[in-house]
């Protein structure tokens, strides 16, 4: 039987030198546009074919330090700087992205979520399918943004995984501190199935993910450290001529769930650390006050281990079960 194949086509080559915007065009018949298709911008930047990054922002669609670094980059690079290939895809779930929300308006797809995908499946499967087969195994490197989102804040960290393989680990915890956020994270992933991450490091990758900001927004300061860790990482991995721009970096460890602390009431947030700050265990990160009524004293929430609060939920309303906060051990 012959295998599926993805119905997703690049109107660029990746085999060809020179820089070459253009888009992967994927098939999505629909009521307003019988014929039509769902058009996800990419550049392929080339001086001979390796090594090859692959760079992604917009996996969510809400998070944009990673789009904007990947615009600029994108727009920039000259063929002649490098040697190799960097595949650049800015919006990664460009429906997501389009909508200005973390899943596909079209299906409701996680991408980050819907790995190894589907070359017969929903639309965001067909994204996923397609990188899996045909993107990640072309690259030597990945590096995939991320950010809170509209519903998370972090303090801005680059993140490798702990992994089985450790010289796979090292050369990923390596890349890491290539790309030099003001914090660098190791991360045990507690569930893993269907992210991107774990597919692009079973396809043996060195592989690199952020966490830097969130809210739904992006700052200055945080496109600086997007754009400069973009080109870091280029330079380390031996396709970009250059100096990295280094500067100190915090070396934190998120080893397991203890990190987290989920609301188990509906309410009004009343943080008491803001992120960035040492808290120790048992210590109080957070209060939520009722919103219906007055004189109930608020129900605490203390962090589960020493460290600093890495993330915390944005919005100044909460639902039981949402992330509240995120403590990460200093490691150095
Ligand atoms: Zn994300």
């Amino acid at each position: 039987m012959q295998s599926k194949r993805n119905p997703i086509t690049p109107t660029i080559p990746f085999d060809e030198d020179g820089a070459h915007h253009g888009f992967l065009r994927l098939p999505y018949s629909r009521d307003d546009s019988a014929w039509g298709s769902v058009m996800i911008p990419i550049s392929v930047i080339r001086n001979g074919d390796r090594p090859t990054a692959l760079f992604t922002g917009g996996n969510h669609g809400d998070e944009y330090e990673g789009p904007v670094a990947l615009q600029n980059l994108a727009a920039t690079l000259d063929p002649a700087s490098i040697t190799g290939r960097v595949i650049i895809v800015p919006a990664f779930n460009t429906p997501a992205f389009r909508a200005g929300t973390r899943t596909s308006p079209i299906d409701g797809g996680n991408l980050n979520r819907s790995f190894p995908g589907r070359p017969d499946g929903t639309v965001t499967e067909k994204i996923a399918h397609y990188f899996h087969s045909t993107l990640v195994p072309m690259a030597d490197v990945v590096l995939d943004f991320h950010s809170g989102g509209k519903t998370l804040d972090f303090i801005p960290f680059a993140a490798a995984h702990i992994l089985e393989d450790k010289a796979q680990e090292a050369a990923c915890m390596a890349a890491m501190r290539a790309f030099n956020a003001p914090y660098s994270m190791r991360l045990l992933e507690i569930d893993s199935a269907g992210m991107y991450d774990t597919d692009v490091e079973s396809q043996g990758k060195v592989f690199v993910t952020t966490e830097l900001g969130g809210g739904g927004t992006a700052t200055a300061r945080l496109i600086r450290i997007a754009r400069k860790g973009a080109r870091n990482l280029l330079i380390h991995a031996g396709i970009l001529k250059g100096t990295p721009e280094m500067a100190p970096s915090i070396e934190m460890d998120m080893p397991d769930s203890d990190c987290f602390v989920f609301a188990e009431h509906d309410g009004l947030i009343e943080p008491t650390a803001d992120l960035g700050d040492y808290v120790r265990q048992g210590e109080e990160v957070a209060r939520v006050w009722p919103t219906d009524r007055t004189g109930v004293p608020p129900v605490s929430y203390a962090a589960k281990r020493d460290g600093i609060l890495a993330a915390r939920h944005f919005q100044g309303l909460v639902k039981a079960g949402d992330c509240m906060a995120v403590v990460a051990e200093v490691l150095y």
